[in-house]
């Protein structure tokens, strides 16, 4: 995707203050952190959104989760933290990649 901010950050056109990278992903700080530990882990392949995960490629989103988890535990905060994907217009998405938020280090907030 030419246009797609994370395929740059990926591709290294665009610096990122990235924790971790495998074959399969990356996970680099959020820019614009909404709690004291807020990264993002995006898929290498480019998939607009969690509407375009599949049976297909679901197998993903599992390493995804392994590596939030063993990321949380790296960072320290294992004991409480908050997986988040918006996907859509209505959802506030605003990166057309998939991507999901971890947020932690402090006393979360209800949901809505
Ligand atoms: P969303 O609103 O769910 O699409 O979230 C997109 C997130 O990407 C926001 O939290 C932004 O702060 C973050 N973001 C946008 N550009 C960058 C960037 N260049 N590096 C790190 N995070 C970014
Ligand atoms: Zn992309």
């Amino acid at each position: 995707m030419n246009d797609c901010i994370f395929c740059k950050i990926i591709a290294g056109e665009i610096p990122s203050k990235k924790l971790y990278e495998d074959e399969l992903c990356l996970a680099f700080y959020d820019i614009q952190p909404l709690a004291p530990q807020h990264f993002l882990v995006i898929p290498k392949q480019h998939l607009s959104g969690a509407s375009e995960i599949s049976r297909d490629n679901a197998a993903l989103v599992g390493h995804i989760f392994s590596v939030i988890a063993d990321l949380t535990k790296k960072l320290g905060f294992a004991d409480g933290y908050r997986v988040v994907t918006n996907c859509g217009e209505d959802a506030g998405q605003t990166v057309k990649h998939l991507h999901f938020h971890v947020l932690g280090g402090k006393q979360l907030g209800s949901f809505n």
